[in-house]
């Protein structure tokens, strides 16, 4: 059957306009390719404080990324830097456990502070400020080529270009189409592009939590048997109020208890698992719960198309990596797509997009076992395990170019990603 005629035809068209999304459609745009992005939210309602309460850890290479884009000094303000990351146990009787692990960014030898330009080892950034800032920078690059509140409900991958069909009845043919649709992906499922799936029977409470103590750019991140407590460094109120973002991962109903506790016995639970660093720790305003799980699907592209982001990839939050793999995937298809371009390829050449899934699957594979690992390791009370992990983390405590080597793949340096940087970050942008 013949295909319906196209009534508009773009060379990029982006499914998805949250982080990923975002991201995807200004550097395409900068880049000079005719984009369009089609959201189905409302941005009133996705920009607003009370969308999402996270904070996201951006790493030292995604911050770069954001540099690249000229978009950091317009985030900084809402950023607070990780100079030191602390790594404890749950309590025993009532005393954390003296075997421990820190990093600091000093841990950094000489070559490698100047290879990676090294400050901090990454942000604590606060969503919605950010999301914010993409989303301005997003609608000056894109003018009326951003389709809000505007839903794709059907795909057509058959020869030779993707059409997409709006609910609306709008059409619109691309020469790629670049899915940022999320975990559950609707262009992944058009495609009949598998999934593997780990349920974690987890979620995670998180909250604004004010303490007596400055963090002092260190973030914290506490094993429980039922998951792992992390307060992350968050820039303080102008009156000098010091903050952490909370993120604290226990099973659903205890999540959900937690989530209605009033705020006295919140903090009260708060107080009694956590250690003395940041003094007394009170939870402040609104809370927000998310279930989490893994995936990752099976392949990431198909001729005319790129899975981007979650809608490729989904990691436990236990390293706060989700979004920094989306924007090495920006950054890697970037480097790809500016080839093709040069070589007079098509945009959905598989050849050159299998690049981009050689490049970054691998990458994102080894972050979901090395969390989905670090998870089930710091969650299990049993204790000849619980022994050898606190042994575990004073020797590796003690081995310094072990800890050189994490933390530059927390850096998120790691994967290709230091020695060949991507397009982004060499500058190829135009200022
Ligand atoms: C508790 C928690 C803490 C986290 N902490 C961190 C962290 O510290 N650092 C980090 O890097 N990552 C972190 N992450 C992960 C990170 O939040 C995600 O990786 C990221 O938000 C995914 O963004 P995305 O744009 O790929 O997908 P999504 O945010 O799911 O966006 C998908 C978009 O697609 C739109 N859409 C879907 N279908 C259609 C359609 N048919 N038509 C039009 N639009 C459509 C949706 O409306 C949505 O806006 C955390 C996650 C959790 C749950």
């Amino acid at each position: 059957m013949p295909t319906a005629p196209a009534s508009e035809r773009c060379e990029i068209a982006i499914i998805g306009g949250s982080f990923a999304g975002m991201t995807t459609a200004i550097t395409f745009a900068r880049l000079g390719f005719d984009v369009r992005l089609i959201e189905r939210a409302p941005y009133p309602t996705t920009l607003d404080d009370g969308f999402d309460g996270r904070g996201h850890a951006i790493a030292k290479a995604g911050q770069q990324i954001f540099e690249a884009l000229e978009l950091w000094d317009d985030m900084a303000p809402y950023a607070s830097a990780i100079d030191h990351i602390r790594i404890t146990d749950a309590k025993r009787n009532g005393r954390i456990s003296p075997l421990q692990m820190t990093f600091n960014v000093d841990d950094l030898g000489l070559r490698e502070a100047e290879t990676y330009k090294s400050g901090p080892m990454g942000y604590i950034t606060e969503n919605q400020p950010i999301r914010r800032v993409l989303f301005q920078a997003m609608s000056k690059a894109l003018g009326d080529k951003l389709w809000t509140e505007c839903e794709v409900a059907d795909f057509d991958f058959s020869d030779p270009l993707p059409v997409l069909g709006m609910k609306d009845g709008r059409r619109l043919q691309a020469d790629l189409v670049l899915a940022c649709d999320g975990r559950p992906s609707p262009t992944r499922k058009a495609a009949k592009i598998g999934l593997r799936f780990i349920p974690y029977n987890q979620w995670a409470l998180v909250t604004c939590l004010h303490h007596e103590q400055p963090h002092n750019n260190w973030a914290y991140e506490h094993f429980m048997p039922d998951g792992p407590f992390a307060a992350l460094p968050l820039p303080d109120l102008p009156d000098g109020t010091h903050r952490s973002s909370l993120v604290w991962t226990k099973s659903e109903a205890a999540v959900k208890g937690l989530s209605k506790l009033d705020q006295n016995d919140l903090a009260d639970c708060l107080n009694a698992s956590f250690g003395p660093w940041l003094g007394r720790l009170t939870p402040v305003g609104q809370r927000w719960v998310y279930p989490l799980s893994a995936q990752h699907a099976d392949r990431y592209v198909m001729p005319g198309l790129a899975l981007v982001g979650d809608a490729a990839h989904g990691v436990h939050p236990i390293a706060g990596q989700g979004f920094n793999l989306a924007l090495k995937d920006i950054a890697s298809l970037a480097e790809n797509l500016v080839e093709s371009r040069k070589r007079g390829l098509a945009l959905g050449d598989l050849h050159q997009l299998e690049r981009y899934q050689a490049w970054r699957r691998p990458d994102n594979a080894a972050m979901l076992a090395a969390t989905d690992a670090l998870d089930r390791l710091f969650s299990t009370g049993f204790p000849p395990l619980r022994i050898a992990r606190d042994m575990g983390l004073a020797v590796v405590d003690r081995m310094p170019r072990l800890k050189k080597r994490l933390i530059t793949e927390a850096m998120g340096f790691g994967q290709g990603f230091g020695a060949k940087l991507p397009v982004m970050a060499t500058g190829i942008l135009p200022s």
